[in-house]
């Protein structure tokens, strides 16, 4: 990789912004280039966070671009959407993502991109797959978020209820960013110790652990009726992730990765536990699961290649 950590973040909507703002605080970047079919607000944000940095941790170059922009970064973020209509069904939405989402791979690829893509635009288990289809990169440099922000909104409520510290939660969402997501609670750890052993040992309802999901699955739903959108937690989530890669980590991230046959399930963008580092997807991490929770990834696997075969491959 260069020298230089270079970002372009396609799609300068609230969940774009709130990644881009969270590097003034974290900093592990260089550049920042901004671009949105919307050009006047990608120069506004631009400005908006330029006036920020005398008083920011780190010194970014943030700057309103192009395409051509894309040739020499290390990771391209993609962001770009739009907002369901109200006569729109989630399919129809779907169909006019894969369309903006294939015209904005094309428009990457043509600069000489040659780096990682990292896709959170919804439904982001298609998208990712509308990114490696379009973009022809090897599936390793095409990541989509995934379970990622469904798996630290499960590490938060756990750590509220069991008080125990986030950083010691192990335990994943696994499958569909979406309704067929699942815990396999068996592969959960608290510290070195088995989830399931200590709920035992604390006579914890076993009930408790299907109500945090259930509230891990509605989170978006709940935050949504009240604000509208919800982008801080997917913001930090994307920071994360490029923080993994830039600096080459090996971490475990459960992303949506493309399946070659690891979990019995291939052609497929999917959320499984994967070691992250400068090359992508180093490789996606196998979990010994039960024959429930095997059905549930299936029956997660279906459902996204339903949408895959009827909806999106007819529009590459
Ligand atoms: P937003 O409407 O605030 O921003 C979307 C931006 O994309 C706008 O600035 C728009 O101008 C831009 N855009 C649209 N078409 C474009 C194109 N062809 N080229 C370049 N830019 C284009 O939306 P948001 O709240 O920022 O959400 C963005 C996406 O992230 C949505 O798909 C949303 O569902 C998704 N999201 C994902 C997660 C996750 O966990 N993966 C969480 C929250 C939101």
């Amino acid at each position: 990789m260069n020298e230089k950590r270079k970002i372009v973040l396609v799609g300068t909507g609230s969940v774009g912004m709130s990644m881009a703002y969270s590097f003034l605080t974290t900093g592990g970047i260089d550049e920042l280039v901004l671009i949105d079919v919307n050009k006047e607000k990608a120069i506004g944000e631009a400005m908006d966070l330029q006036h920020g940095l005398p008083y920011a941790r780190s010194n970014i170059t943030i700057l309103a671009g192009d395409y051509s922009d894309c040739k020499d970064a290390q990771i391209v973020v993609i962001t770009a959407g739009v907002t369901q209509r109200s006569d729109e069904t989630r399919l129809d939405l779907t169909a006019r993502d894969t369309v903006i989402i294939k015209d904005v791979t094309e428009n990457i690829m043509k600069s000489g991109f040659d780096g990682i893509i990292i896709v959170a635009s919804n439904p982001v288990d298609g998208m990712a797959y509308v990114a490696h289809k379009v973009s022809g990169l090897p599936t390793n440099r095409v990541i989509g978020t995934g379970t990622l922000l469904d798996t630290a909104r499960l590490r938060f409520m756990m750590s509220e209820y069991l008080n125990i510290s986030t950083s010691n939660i192990h335990a994943y969402i696994m499958g569909e960013h979406g309704d067929t997501s699942f815990v396999p609670w068996n592969n959960a750890y608290i510290g070195c110790k088995p989830l399931l052993n200590l709920l035992d040992e604390e006579k914890r309802n076993l009930e408790d652990l299907h109500n945090i999901y259930v509230q891990v699955q509605q989170a978006g739903y709940e935050i949504v009726k009240r604000k509208h959108s919800t982008y801080y937690g997917i913001g930090l989530t994307l920071n994360r992730l490029v923080q993994a890669v830039l600096n080459d980590e090996n971490s475990i991230l459960t992303v949506s990765a493309y399946q070659a046959g690891e979990y019995g399930q291939e052609g497929l963008y999917i959320g499984v536990p994967a070691i992250i580092n400068r090359n992508g997807i180093r490789e996606i991490m196998k979990l010994e699961l039960n024959e429930v929770d095997q059905t549930k990834f299936n029956n997660s696997c279906k459902t996204i290649k339903e949408i895959n075969k009827t909806i999106i491959d007819p529009l590459l």
